[in-house]
């Protein structure tokens, strides 16, 4: 029987959406870094920073933080008849996590390769009507600006380059976070300023 295609996905992921604008940005825009891959960071990792080291490395993989802006939208809510406006929030501390590596590696055949590897998760906020944990949806302009902040810490890391500012860094008129609802706090990479606190209440309970 001939295999179906499976069925057109309503919305990208982010991941999907990033991809291809990292594999434009890393193949051609100077400097290129044509041997570097992303990749979803994996479940398994422990994406805890109180487990890093100062240099922000655990084991051979490099660490950093990007924030951005924005839209949450909890469907689970929506499809239960809540309107949209209540299940629907914006938040100027959305955090995505990536770590990076170079060197040998071997992929899914046993072949060595030298290359680059970055890992990124996106860190999900929880709704406040049904505490469903729910992924931000990053538009196209987001997607690039991170992908465009990604070579520059790859260059900058990897290659000596120098590192612009970058990201949103989030205002303190842009309203309360509720740090207990985000995962990016409770693992100690948001951006938020109260984080501090929120870290040590988080550590006692552990
Ligand atoms: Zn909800
Ligand atoms: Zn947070």
């Amino acid at each position: 029987m001939p295999k179906k295609n499976p069925a057109p996905q309503q919305c990208l992921t982010n991941f999907e959406n990033i991809e291809p604008l990292f594999n434009q940005e890393f193949g051609t825009n100077d400097p290129i870094f044509p041997e570097w891959t992303l990749e979803r960071m994996p479940r398994n990792v422990n994406i805890k920073r109180i487990k890093l080291g100062k240099n922000q490395m655990l084991g051979r993989w490099l660490y950093g933080s990007y924030n951005t802006k924005g839209k949450f939208r909890c469907l689970k809510c929506i499809k239960s008849g809540i309107v949209d406006n209540d299940a629907t929030w914006s938040s100027a501390y959305t955090t995505i996590l990536c770590r990076a590596y170079y060197g040998p590696d071997t992929d899914e055949y046993g072949q060595d390769w030298i290359g680059g590897w970055i890992q990124m998760k996106v860190f999900a906020q929880q709704c406040t009507k049904c505490d469903e944990y729910v992924t931000v949806e990053l538009d196209n302009q987001k997607c690039q600006n991170f992908v465009t902040w990604l070579h520059r810490w790859i260059a900058h890391k990897f290659y000596g380059y120098p590192l612009p500012s970058f990201g949103y860094r989030g205002k303190k008129s842009d309203g309360p976070h509720l740090a207990n609802r985000c995962e990016a706090c409770h693992a100690g990479w948001c951006h938020f300023h109260g984080n501090k606190s929120q870290n040590k209440k988080f550590l006692i309970k552990e």
